[in-house]
């Protein structure tokens, strides 16, 4: 008899290191391998030595590791007594694949725990000025993927409910297919002044925000020449970072004695 090693299943958070859970920070130094992709981003990942990482992301020919690879190699490795992280950006079960893994784990009496990591749907729009939900604007907010086509028959995604519902929609992995969901929810009848973010990159060092309508963003994005990964926030909350971005440009800290509280 061997003893079986245990594996972590980690959220490393959007990307800035400093909003890593000091869990995650512990297990990323402690752990024998670290598998992961490209999503925690170029800081996270730098903070672990080469030797100690496997990636099971994207590989050279553009082609996604199969994910029955990732499983079998996680079984592997703890099998070998080895002290294993899989390290996903953000919260591993959003959108993660991570619930996934777990039942494999499971499955094959591998011991293993769940790290939470703070997920980008939330903390990204959140560093951009963006409250997912606010008393002035929505008690909703609902999160989906935008890598289903919404012109196929059976779209997971129901645009029509999700614009019925007048709450925040907070998109993943939804910029090659802008165009199409925003087509959709004006279809469902959304009113095409409603505002739109595209957070890109959020906390990383190169973090960039474009801000429009369901109408104008996919103009935006190609302006900018938006990139995955980026967020899309829809609805009135979107238009709240225009309040606050040149104070958050600007703050000095400083007050002149002049001015009413507002
Ligand atoms: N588990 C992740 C989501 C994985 S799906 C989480 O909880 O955040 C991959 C998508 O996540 C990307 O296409 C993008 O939409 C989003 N994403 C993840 N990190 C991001 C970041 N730092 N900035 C913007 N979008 C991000």
């Amino acid at each position: 008899m061997t003893s079986v090693g245990t594996v972590y299943l980690v959220g490393s958070g959007p990307g800035d290191p400093e909003l890593m859970t000091v869990k995650a920070r512990r297990l990323i130094d402690e752990a024998d391998v670290v598998l992961h992709d490209k999503l925690p981003g170029p800081e996270i990942l730098g903070l672990i030595p080469e030797d100690r990482r496997e990636d099971v992301g994207k590989r050279a020919g553009g082609e996604w590791t199969p994910q029955e690879y990732t499983n079998k190699r996680l079984v592997e490795l703890a099998r070998e007594g080895k002290t294993v992280v899989r390290l996903k950006g953000g919260d591993p079960f959003v959108f993660g694949r991570g619930g996934e893994e777990m039942e494999h784990l499971a499955a094959n009496e591998i011991p293993f725990e769940v790290v939470p990591g703070i997920t980008s749907p939330i903390g990204g729009p959140g560093v951009a000025g963006i409250p997912v939900t606010h008393r002035d604007h929505t008690s909703s907010v609902s999160f989906v993927t935008g890598h289903e086509d919404p012109t196929k028959e059976e779209s997971a995604v129901d645009w029509q409910a999700l614009a019925d519902t007048g709450g925040t929609i907070v998109v993943l992995m939804g910029v090659g297919k802008l165009p199409q969901y925003t087509q959709a929810l004006l279809d469902a009848g959304k009113d095409p002044e409603t505002p739109v973010a595209l957070i890109e990159r959020a906390t990383w060092p190169d973090m960039r925000v474009a801000t429009g309508t369901l109408e104008s963003i996919v103009d935006v994005r190609d302006e900018a020449g938006i990139e995955p990964p980026a967020i899309t926030v829809i609805g009135g909350v979107a238009a709240t970072r225009e309040k606050v971005v040149e104070f958050l440009a600007n703050q000095t800290g400083e007050w002149d004695g002049e001015g009413e509280e507002e």
